[in-house]
């Protein structure tokens, strides 16, 4: 029997996620703020939803990719949201990148009322929502995750079990600040090597194979040159924005203060990323953080 799906949020990832969705058989009534957004999805083969209630009376799942916290309560617990208005028993999936707080309390509150629930928040940008190859992280009761893996695997290549509620968003901040700080040292190595004299090819070719090697130095090198297909070599149009960059990095000191984890390091990349939102150019890439340490932003 076909799967009814309701879908929540049709932005930049939602909308071609909600296409994979039906383009991959499941029947998807697709629901956004924004009209313009909705005549897309029903152009990609959704049906219309006129509201959230709308979009999921009917829905054996519901999947949401909404930009914050405040979004995924509202849209879950408000009167016309998800929870007054799901069929008893349905699942939901939520993949938008938020709080561990609110992905917990929703989670609860939906658990609580006799649904199912997981946080499902996801790594790869636009092209790899469009290309279905994103990476899901998931928290939640084991049953749920399996009930949600066919779906996810319509959108995604790679999909990991972390653990309870609320263990999707750690797995996606603590990643994301990781990445953040590695990338920062990258900088500041490759600016170090080029002042003192050494070619940026040239130290890639050492450190690469050394113990200074990361994902931010081989598949993503912040210096022009070395890995073609970075965006350092389009003066660092994105790619991952600087801007969610910081966002994911607040979210992650969020965390750590709740938590009381020492993340010195994580507090200072986020404040470096602001100082890119600051001057204006968090627009660019992450990586473009190199021009903030070489003073050319
Ligand atoms: P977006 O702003 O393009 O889309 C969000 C959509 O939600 C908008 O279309 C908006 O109208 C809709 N929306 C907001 N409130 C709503 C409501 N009450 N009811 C119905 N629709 C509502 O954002 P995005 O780029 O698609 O990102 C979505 C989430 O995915 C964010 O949490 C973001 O951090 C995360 N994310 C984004 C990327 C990326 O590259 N864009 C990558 C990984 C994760």
């Amino acid at each position: 029997m076909t799967i009814t799906i309701g879908f929540i949020g049709l932005g930049n990832m939602g909308g071609p996620m909600a296409a994979n969705l039906a383009k991959a058989g499941f029947d998807v009534t697709a629901t956004d703020l924004s009209i313009g957004a909705v005549d897309r999805a029903v152009e990609a083969g959704c049906k219309r939803g006129e509201t959230v209630a709308a979009a999921v009376k009917d829905a054996d799942v519901v999947v949401s990719m909404l930009p914050a916290g405040a979004h995924v309560k509202s849209v879950y617990t408000d009167d016309y949201g998800v929870i007054a208005n799901a069929r008893p028993g349905a699942l939901f999936i939520d993949s938008s990148t938020i709080d561990v707080e609110s992905a917990r309390a929703v989670s609860a509150a939906a658990v609580g009322k006799g649904f199912a629930m997981v946080d499902a928040p996801v790594s790869g940008g636009v092209a790899a929502a469009t290309g279905g190859t994103l990476t899901f992280m998931v928290g939640g009761e084991a049953a749920s995750f399996e009930r949600a893996r066919p779906v996810l695997e319509a959108m995604g290549k790679n999909i990991f079990h972390a653990g309870a509620a609320g263990n999707g968003q750690v797995a996606k901040i603590a990643n994301n600040m990781l990445l953040g700080v590695t990338m920062i040292a990258t900088c500041e190595a490759f600016n170090l090597a080029e002042k003192l004299g050494l070619d940026a090819q040239t130290f890639f070719d050492i450190s690469s194979t050394a113990s200074g090697q990361s994902w931010s130095m081989t598949s993503y090198c912040p210096a022009p040159g070395p890995v073609p297909a970075a965006p350092s070599n389009r003066d660092y149009q994105p790619g991952f924005a600087a801007g969610m960059m910081l966002k994911d990095m607040r979210l992650a000191q969020e965390a750590a203060h709740q938590a009381k984890a020492a993340t010195p390091l994580g507090a200072q990349a986020e404040a470096l990323y602001a100082l890119m939102e600051a001057a204006g150019r968090d627009d660019l890439d992450f990586s473009g953080i190199m021009k903030l340490i070489k003073g050319a932003l």
